[in-house]
């Protein structure tokens, strides 16, 4: 008999075989129409945007598909409360609405809905005012052109307060309103954007670095690029190029200096995680500090709180959380967490750069400037668009692409209706999963975290476990991962070391006190075959990964932003 999954079409595998093939589609005589630099969520963007358009595009990228911001992000797909304090409507409302859509439609698998609660101090004049701005927000929400994917806000007192978060410390609030916005594993969204971009058509090549642009004149006519595997370099010729290369687009613009062009200053943002079970609450938090806010956000089995905003001076590959940065978070999460946090519930911890772009007054006519991101045009053939955010980066790909195709017939954008891999035959997937769920013995916590991360796709993991049944199997020593999706990973996601499984694939990294470091060797067990990966090769991986993360618990326990750094650099260039 046909089981329910046979029936699913597979997915284009990003195997280092298909990466191979599009280093040497991007340079073949053909020519792309376009290059984009940069595999964070504004690139991926971009690709999808573009290869749907029926365009021949490509994507590279210097590390690991969302290595740079888009895999440290807060993880929310959210409107920015915060921005109706500064009137800004429209912005609000924009980031609302392709809220709902990812929600609704284009990726219900990977965005989901969760709550957070404002806390009030004082009694009327605050519930008036922070109350009137959250109606304000679900009403922006209410008048998209989606049908509402969240709950409408309530309004609860200090009791009820505490009845929805056990954990509140006693002089935390008087009451609080509570609101609905969602949450995404950012480097999942990254990666699930490309492999949709993959499916459309797009050439894609990670640890690939532009390292020149090519000229004609005065106009840019594609880029070299260096594989960063083999040191090889190869001409890709594009009609354009866009680069979305986020904190490094000053980097990227000085490769065809101008007297235009976005100039980026970098502020670091640090998360700890915690366990689920140190705080007892059904809610996310938002508390409002001297710059920004600061949010305490359920994430699967754990909680994320951060973040922090402070200038970054170093490099930008190596941002570090130090001893300070997690103090502050400790500091101000324990005004309303109760018994307090210590270091010794934190099981991982992350630091992310925002690129912020400086007022464009070099930026000439040819730009489109909004108030989270720009798109101009410093040299005829190159676009650069930085700023933005996670939620919007579908309208950013679109301006990116617009802009870029300006003066040209090409096709509208079409991203708000193409769904997201996984997106798919969401229902029937869910329907399926009883059958492997009974025979493998899965929770059900295990089989919404599957349904969560891969959607229809579960309809691969499942061919490849009915193949080989030991990948049904949870791993010994990270149990809420099974072996099939590490499998996955290095048969279908990129995975060009172990780093990237252990950081991006899945969330080892910060997941465990560890890192996942003991896990190593089960999963090398997994995706060395895959690979082609020797017993030498191994153990180099292994100990790459385990220095690594060695660097990023040291640096978490020095003082200042270059000591930290320097473990990092170490880590790294070892
Ligand atoms: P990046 O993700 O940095 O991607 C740029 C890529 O370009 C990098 O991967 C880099 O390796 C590559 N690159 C650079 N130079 C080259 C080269 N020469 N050749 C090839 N590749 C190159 N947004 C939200 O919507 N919700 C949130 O909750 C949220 N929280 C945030 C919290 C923090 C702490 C921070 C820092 C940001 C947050 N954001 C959030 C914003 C969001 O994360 C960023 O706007 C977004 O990730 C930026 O993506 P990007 O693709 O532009 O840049």
């Amino acid at each position: 008999m046909c089981k329910p999954w046979e029936n699913v079409s597979m997915s284009k595998a990003m195997t280092s075989a298909f990466r191979a093939e599009s280093l040497a589609a991007m340079s073949d005589d053909r020519g792309l129409d376009i290059l984009v630099i940069g595999g964070g969520i504004t690139g991926v963007g971009a690709a999808l945007d573009a290869a749907t358009r029926g365009l021949r595009v490509g994507i590279v990228e210097a590390a690991d598909w969302s290595e740079g911001t888009s895999s440290r992000s807060s993880k929310l797909v959210h409107g920015g409360l915060r921005y109706l304090e500064m009137l800004d409507f429209a912005l609000v409302h924009e980031a609302l609405t392709e809220r709902d859509l990812l929600v609704n439609r284009l990726a219900p698998h990977l965005v989901k809905p969760v709550s957070f609660v404002f806390p009030l101090e004082h009694r009327l004049w605050q519930r008036l005012y922070v109350g009137a701005g959250i109606l304000l927000y679900d009403v922006l929400a209410s008048i998209s052109r989606q049908n509402r994917a969240m709950s409408w806000h309530r309004h609860f007192t200090k009791h009820g307060l505490r009845k929805i978060f056990p954990d509140l410390h006693p002089n935390a609030a008087i009451g609080g309103i509570r609101y609905w916005d969602a949450t995404v594993d950012d480097a999942r969204l990254v990666l699930t954007v490309l492999r949709t971009a993959v499916e459309h058509g797009a050439f894609a090549a990670a640890r690939t670095r532009v390292v020149e642009l090519l000229h004609e004149g005065d106009r840019i006519v594609g880029a070299i690029v260096e594989d960063r595997e083999t040191g090889e370099r190869h001409s890709v010729h594009a009609k354009q190029v866009i680069s979305a290369t986020g904190v490094w687009t000053e980097e990227t613009q000085s490769m065809s200096p101008s007297q235009q062009g976005l100039q980026v200053l970098a502020s670091k943002g640090v998360h700890i995680v915690v366990p689920k079970s140190r705080i007892r609450g059904e809610s996310g938090f938002i508390l409002e500090t001297e710059k920004s806010v600061l949010f305490i956000i359920p994430w699967s089995r754990y909680w994320i709180i951060g973040t922090t905003d402070t200038p970054w001076h170093g490099d930008f590959r190596y941002p570090a959380a130090t001893a300070a940065d997690v103090d502050y978070i400790l500091e101000r999460a324990n005004r309303v967490v109760s018994p307090p946090l210590t270091r010794t519930d934190i099981v991982g911890v992350w630091a992310g750069l925002r690129p912020l772009l400086q007022p464009t007054s070099n930026a000439g006519t040819s730009a489109k400037v909004s108030r989270e991101h720009t798109t101009m045009s410093p040299k005829p053939g190159l676009t650069v668009i930085a700023g933005g955010k996670l939620t919007t980066y579908r309208v950013m790909a679109e301006d990116a692409v617009d802009f870029a195709m300006r003066g040209t017939k090409v096709p509208k954008s079409s991203t708000d209706n193409v769904l997201l891999l996984g997106a798919e035959a969401l229902a029937a997937m869910r329907k399926a999963m009883g059958a492997p769920q009974q025979r493998y013995g899965w929770s059900d916590q295990m089989v919404e975290h599957l349904l969560h991360r891969y959607g229809s796709m579960m309809s691969e993991l499942l061919a490849a476990i009915e193949a080989q049944p030991d990948l049904a199997q949870p791993l010994r020593y990270a149990p809420d991962y099974l072996r099939a999706e590490v499998h996955y990973a290095a048969t279908h996601e990129g995975v060009l070391h172990l780093a990237d499984v252990m950081l991006h694939r899945t969330r080892l990294a910060y997941e465990m006190r560890d890192g996942g470091v003991t896990a190593s060797e089960e999963i090398l067990d997994v995706i060395a075959p895959v690979l082609g990966w020797d017993v030498k090769r191994c153990r180099q991986e292994a100990a790459d990964y385990a220095k690594l993360h060695a660097a990023i618990s040291v640096a978490a326990m020095m003082q200042d932003d270059l000591s930290a750094e320097a473990q990092l650099r170490t880590a790294v260039n070892a």
